[in-house]
């Protein structure tokens, strides 16, 4: 075999010019989103009108494998694209392991993470039908600063609903926002009226993720020519997200390299639906077999504790409701540092393929990530981000594992951004005041208990 550089490069002609979708190859596909009022599956009119047409389209397909991907977005892809496939020769040295260790390095943007690629994609499209802007939530504020990039770039409007901690908490993420044009909102705000309902029930609420999805949906509907966007959880970011492991695997091919193992965290679900998807093509087509792992906190174990039933996408119950695993949408986890993990859902692609037991997950806890975080830091030059280093935590107890058996295994994970802006959590590492909160059986109940009660597989069957 060809000796493996330390990265493999694509050229620009090499960037996919197809997402993939894997909802085609799925013989058991994600159940559908049902309308909070009728409990019948979405059509493509009703989810219209929260969406851009185009991407409502995409969200609905579950049958083609391909989809084009228009020059405009690919020209964008340009910038920062093709993303590097590193051969992390230092940590497996370090490590002492026979394990090969490979991860696709997604922070080579000012946004710092694999959102951008979603971000333009729905820019574009919002763009192409007209609108003059759109509206959306952002927790940590990777996925806010992704799309205000990807609206500058393009000429469109960009409300965000920021949750007011990390609005608080996070000064430097808001005024990259800013630069780029966005309208920053700290949520729940007085702005939309389901803020306002949340706002008098809890004067002193430092906001959800799931309070900001309701005030930004609520702002699309009720703005001419506005449409709302989401950075994770959706069928259609995974599509777009599919980018990374197309590349991925095309870089591994040219050395003829098969991972056994692929290894990503999962939030909503999109950078690992993303990485995994064109080896998961594969392996429910009968054609390879490859082991995928989902890495969760421990704080918000969606997967690993979670239950798989239709469920609230937002705190206010305006969203379609989607069938998921999930903790329930009351579920607060703890303030964890790991922000763009911390949504109480899953994508409903990832929970299907899960529950068919096409793939594994695990969950880690929070300072044992971190631990991780600084060991990569220090052995392969980059500062990963916390959700990023969930992936990092398990990639090394795999290569550890290898060394103690002797297995050559080659392990690929997903390296989703950079930790620039998340030095509050790194100095609370450093200075050992990092906690770990596990929620007890108890604390998950009560999430459970806010779950729909009406049995919803059934009336879909109907
Ligand atoms: C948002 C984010 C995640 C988690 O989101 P997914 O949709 O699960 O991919 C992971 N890593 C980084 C750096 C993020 O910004």
């Amino acid at each position: 075999m060809e000796n493996i550089p330390y990265k493999i490069y694509l050229s620009e002609s090499e960037i996919p010019k197809q997402w993939y979708n894997v909802r085609a190859d799925m013989k058991n596909k994600p159940a559908p989103l049902l309308n909070p009022e009728t409990l019948k599956p979405m059509t493509l009119e009703e989810l219209s009108g929260v969406f851009c047409t185009e991407l409502a389209a995409q969200e609905l397909n579950d049958t083609d494998p391909y989809i084009d991907i228009p020059d405009e977005i690919r020209d964008f892809y340009k910038m920062y694209r093709p993303a590097p496939l590193v051969r992390a020769y230092c940590l497996e040295k370090y490590l002492d392991t026979p394990a090969k260790i490979y991860y696709k390095f997604e922070g080579n943007n000012t946004s710092g993470s694999h959102k951008l690629n979603s971000a333009i994609a729905q820019a574009y499209y919002a763009k192409k039908q007209g609108l003059k802007g759109v509206t959306t939530e952002t927790g940590a504020g990777q996925w806010g600063t992704a799309l205000s990039m990807a609206c500058a770039y393009l000429g469109l409007d960009c409300k965000v609903f920021m949750v007011k901690c990390s609005y608080e908490q996070k000064p430097f993420r808001r005024e990259v926002m800013r630069t780029y044009g966005a309208d920053v909102t700290p949520s729940p705000s007085e702005t939309t009226e389901v803020g306002r309902k949340i706002l008098a029930k809890h004067p002193d609420t430092s906001g959800s993720l799931g309070c900001a999805i309701s005030e930004a949906v609520e702002a699309a509907v009720k703005s001419e020519r506005y449409r709302y966007v989401l950075g994770s959880v959706l069928s259609q970011v995974l599509l777009h997200q599919s980018i990374i492991g197309l590349e991925a695997k095309t870089a591994l091919d040219k050395y003829g390299v098969k991972p056994d193992m692929i290894i990503g965290c999962a939030g909503g679900g999109s950078n690992l639906g993303g990485l995994i998807s064109p080896f998961m093509g594969e392996k429910l087509r009968g054609e390879k077999d490859y082991e995928f792992v989902a890495v969760e906190p421990a704080s918000c174990p969606s997967f690993t504790r979670g239950k798989y039933a239709y469920d609230f996408c937002d705190t206010g119950m305006v969203c379609p409701l989607a069938k998921m695993y999930t903790l329930g949408s009351g579920f607060i986890p703890s303030a964890s540092h790991a922000g763009g993990l911390r949504y109480h859902g899953m994508s409903s692609v990832l929970s299907q393929l899960y529950d068919d037991g096409l793939m594994t997950a695990r969950s880690v806890t929070q300072t044992e990530v971190f631990e991780a975080a600084r060991q990569f830091a220090r052995i392969e030059g980059i500062l990963p981000a916390p959700e990023s280093s969930h992936a990092i935590r398990v990639a090394i107890d795999e290569a550890v594992k290898c060394k103690e058996t002797g297995e050559e295994k080659t392990i690929l994970f997903g390296l989703t951004g950079t930790g620039y802006f998340d030095m509050v959590a790194y100095q609370r590492f450093n200075d050992g005041q990092m906690g770990d909160y596990i929620p007890t059986d108890e604390d998950l109940k009560a999430g459970f208990e806010g779950l729909p009660n009406t049995n919803f597989d059934r009336v879909i069957e109907k």
